[in-house]
């Protein structure tokens, strides 16, 4: 029960009501918080008018304390999240944000950037919605990371095959990455 629910059962016992309310009714709506809803709404105040207008009941010796109908806080606007309209990335190449791995490249529909997220089970990339506007250059790998990548798990990180030869194990970039993507 909320504090207009416990004003109006107190007002409910103190005094006298007519023959026609419904008691039953408003105690239940009254322990059940729906007069507060919304809380200290018009119709909880509506109710608590019309009951304090009615005479105090005969020997009702416990005063009634005075509950004031709670005023809802001004909502905050809602927290929203602004992206940057443009990329803050300055070139295709592979990245690295909350230690994930994310491949940019031109978006032949926008003509602009894209970010595919790689899944290293897999070795996949799929698109990764909004994450261009997250990353900056301060994300992007830089080859020595790119290299250590290569030797450790043998395979191009721009597209997940294999590498064979020893020259692109030590890039970790495959030939035809390379060429694509200027590694
Ligand atoms: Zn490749």
């Amino acid at each position: 029960m909320n504090a207009t629910g416990a004003r109006i059962l107190e007002l409910l016992d103190s005094r006298v009501l007519p023959a026609w309310y419904n008691v039953r009714e408003a105690r239940f709506y009254a322990c059940h918080g729906m007069f507060g809803f919304p809380p200290g709404g018009s119709f909880a105040a509506k109710i608590i008018k019309r009951l304090e207008s009615y005479p105090a009941r005969a020997g009702y010796t416990v005063s009634a304390p005075v509950i004031p109908v709670a005023v809802p806080a001004p909502k905050a606007p809602e927290a929203r999240t602004y992206t940057a309209t443009a990329p803050a990335i300055q070139a295709r190449g592979m990245y690295r944000l909350n230690g994930e791995i994310y491949k940019v490249v031109d978006n032949p529909r926008t003509g602009r950037f894209a970010a595919h997220k790689l899944d290293m089970e897999t070795r996949k990339y799929t698109y990764a919605k909004g994450i261009i506007y997250k990353l900056t250059e301060a994300h992007r790998l830089d080859t020595s990371t790119i290299a250590a990548h290569g030797l450790d798990q043998l395979w191009c990180l721009c597209c997940g095959r294999a590498l064979d030869r020893k020259d692109s194990q030590e890039r970790g970039i495959g030939p035809i990455c390379a060429d694509k993507y200027g590694f």
